[in-house]
This record gives C-alpha cells, structure tokens and sequence, in this order.
C-alpha cells in the first residue's frame, strides 16, 4: 500500500476514535472539580473561619482542624444551610452514631444542594435510622482476628487496626460500628500483641495500618508502630490506610514526610469519592508524600448519587493522576446497617469498567472489587471479554465490541526452543 493510502485510513480510524469520547468531552466539562474550583473553596474557607473564629494560620494547622471539627448542628447550620427539619434529623442521627467532619472537608459542601456528593458523605440523613438491614460487621471481622487488632484474611498480608479516630466519620464506612462515642487510639498493649503476632508468623510479608484513619495518630505514636514493625525481617513493606488527604490533607506536613521516609518501602493508599475532593490543598498534600518517595494509590467506594456514574468515576481517576496517585481499587460498597442508601448494584460497577477499559489510559483504570461475605476476601469482577473458547483459539471482544478469533499457541520448552540446531555455515558469516 502505497503512503497516500495507509495516511487516509489512519485519518479515517483517528476520526472513529474522536468519536468515541465526544460524548465525555462534552459532559466533563459540567462535572465539578476540585482544582478548579480555588476561588469558591478560598470564600468558604473565609466563613468557616469566621464561625470558628479561627485564622488563615489555624486552618493550615491539623491539630486546630481536629480540635475543631463540627459535630453539632448549631455550628453546621451557620455553615451550610439547613432546614429546621434537618437540623433535627442530624441531631437525632447523631444519638446513634457520631458525626465529625474537619472545618477542611465542611467547605468543600456546596452550603445549598442537599444532594451534594460531599455533603452525603459527611451529613448525616434520616435513613441511617431508617434501614432495615441488620448488619454491622458483613466481613466477620471480630471473627477474622487472631491476636490484638489484627483482619486476617489472607496468606502472607494482615491489617493491624491502630485506632477509631478519623478526620471525617464517613456516611459510608463499614466499620460505623466502631465509631463509638469517642477517639480511642489502640492501647500500647494491643499494638504490642498485634506486632508480637506478626513477628512469630514469618509468612507475614506485608503489613496494612488502618483504622479508623492510620494518620489521625501521633508522628511519635506511628513511629513507635512502624519502627516495631521494621525490625521484623519478614515484613518487606508496610501500608498506611488513610482518608486524611482528602478530609484533612493539612496532617501531611513535612515533619511526618520526613518521618515516614525513613522506613521505606512504605505504601499509602487513600479513598478519594468525587472529583471535588481532589482539591489544590489535596493536591499539594498528595505531592509531598510522593515526594517523600511514597506511592499513593486510591481506594474509592463504588457510592450511590456519589459516584455512581462512569464520566464521574473517570474524572475522578483522571484527576488523581495529576496529583501522582494511581486509581487502586473500586469497591461495591458492602451492606451494612446505616448505609444501605448508598448500595449500587454491581452492574453499574461493571459498566464504570467497560467504559474505562480502551476509552482512558490503562493508568485510570483500577479493578473493581466486590468483597465476599464473611471475610472471604476480594474478588475482581470485570466485563466479559472473552465470548468463546476452544481447542488452538480464544474469541474475544475488544474494548469497542470488535470480535476477533484469536489464534492460541501451546507455549513450548524454552530450553528445547533456543538448543535448536541451525546450519553451521550461517557461522561463516559472522566477522569476528
Ligand atoms: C483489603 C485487605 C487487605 C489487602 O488486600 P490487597 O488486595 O493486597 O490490597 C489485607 N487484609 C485485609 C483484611 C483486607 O481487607
């Protein structure tokens, strides 16, 4: 084929390409984003300081954010407008289970829209009070703990639990039964007994921290953990479960980079939602731990008139991205009591993934997990792609629903391939 015609039809498959993201480009633009949104964010900040009373200097501050987070619906309603209605919903919600969310994470809320994706998340609404399921611990882990704080549910890797506290208690968490009434960092003691257990179980190659939120400890505190951990030769590498961030990203400071720098390889995976969490304030924190050498990576939960939506979901990877973390996993979020209202099915996980795969950068794509009850464990779930297979062949579809039957080779014994003989005059060419 001559040039002319190999450029005419590579134009003619480029325009089929464009074509296949129109629709994207067109509805990205109306989905609301963090990082552009500076201006808004800086006015609400503005308020928030002035309820509290606070200054520019406070709000860099993670421990003024912690100390005062909003939990009572006085101080709410002077920040976001509710109704009277609401107001006594919050509080009645609040008798059951605890609400907190930092002065931070209030103003990324748009103060007027009762759906607002960051509001669902943080405000509590009358139907945690309302639903009918009954479970609290869908993955049995008070059955799944063999010493201290420790989840086991796998071979080689545990999760030590260091504390109840988060910046943000999440509408959503599926360990809402844990919230209790107040912050309750493990005691020494327990810590002790979970870091004893992973220091006699030599398959234990792999270490999560969690919670609760593994940064709303101490830098002193954390160390302690990770330094005891560090000393056990088996553990090759230690990971930070924190939301932190996203709901309270002025705990990133350089004291704790420079700390955690010391004890690599070390992990941090976090759990941004929406595209408005990722924020230039999420951002800047995001950079620094990179910078400090640590890869992020993010763990969503699949949320009902959160994210819920394939245009959203990929922004929000998009987004990340730009701030160095690498969309990691995408839960179903699982049944439990309290949470129900933000229960998707699994087909709108599926099609979030079959709009990802082929359509954005293999990068944006993290693998959607639904967890088997019980503490089973996690299970990728995928868009079929293979339609048949047979004897020399497998049929599969592409990214766009081209069928192509693929022709399956049987690998052969590499030492058998390369002892092959060859004529020995081929030598006679080689010239030294
Ligand atoms: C999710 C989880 C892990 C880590 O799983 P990865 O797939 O390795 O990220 C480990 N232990 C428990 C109990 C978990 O729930």
């Amino acid at each position: 084929m001559n040039t002319i015609d190999k450029k005419r039809i590579s134009l003619k498959r480029a325009a089929e390409l464009k074509g296949r993201i129109a629709d994207f480009l067109e509805i990205r633009a109306t989905i609301p984003k963090g990082l552009e949104a500076a201006e808004i964010l800086a006015g609400r900040k503005r308020k928030i300081l002035q309820v509290l009373n606070g200054t520019e200097a406070d709000w860099e501050d993670y421990r003024w954010q912690l100390k005062n987070r909003i939990s009572d619906v006085h101080t709410l309603g002077k920040i976001i407008n509710l109704t009277k209605k609401e107001k006594w919903e919050i509080a009645e919600v609040g008798k059951h289970f605890r609400w907190a969310l930092s002065p931070y994470y209030a103003s990324l809320i748009n103060p007027d829209d009762p759906y607002d994706p960051i509001r669902l998340m943080a405000i509590p609404v009358y139907h945690e009070l309302l639903d009918t399921c009954a479970e609290a611990d869908p993955m049995h882990e008070e059955y799944t703990n063999p010493a201290g704080s420790i989840t086991r549910r796998y071979p080689d890797r545990i999760i030590i639990n260091v504390t109840n506290e988060c910046a943000m208690y999440c509408r959503h968490c599926q360990r809402r039964r844990n919230f209790g009434k107040k912050d309750r960092p493990k005691t020494k003691a327990i810590l002790q007994e979970s870091i004893d257990y992973v220091r006699t179980n030599k398959e234990i190659r792999d270490v999560l921290l969690t919670g609760g939120d593994a940064l709303c400890l101490s830098d002193t505190y954390l160390e302690w953990i990770i330094q005891q951990l560090r000393t056990i030769p088996h553990v090759e590498y230690i990971r930070l479960g924190t939301r932190t961030p996203v709901t309270l990203p002025q705990r990133i400071t350089k004291k704790l980079c420079k700390m955690l720098k010391k004890y690599h390889p070390l992990y941090i995976n976090t759990q941004f939602n929406h595209p408005i969490e990722v924020t230039p304030a999420a951002k800047a924190a995001c950079e620094m731990l990179a910078d400090a050498g640590i890869p992020l990576g993010n763990q969503a939960v699949l949320l009902n008139g959160i994210n819920n939506d394939k245009h959203v979901m990929k922004v929000l990877n998009h987004e990340l991205l730009k701030c160095r973390v690498k969309p990691y996993y995408i839960f179903l979020a699982k049944r439990v009591k309290g949470t129900t209202h933000f229960n998707t099915s699994i087909t709108d996980g599926l099609e979030i993934m079959e709009y990802l795969r082929g359509y954005t950068s293999g990068m944006a794509v993290p693998t959607f997990i639904v967890n088997a009850p019980t503490g089973l464990g996690k299970v990728p779930l995928n868009p079929n792609y293979i339609i048949s297979q047979g004897p020399g062949y497998v049929t599969f579809r592409t990214w766009e629903g081209k069928v192509i039957k693929y022709q399956d080779h049987k690998t052969r014994d590499i030492k058998e391939l390369l002892s092959q003989d060859y004529p020995v005059n081929d030598l006679g060419t080689m010239t030294s």
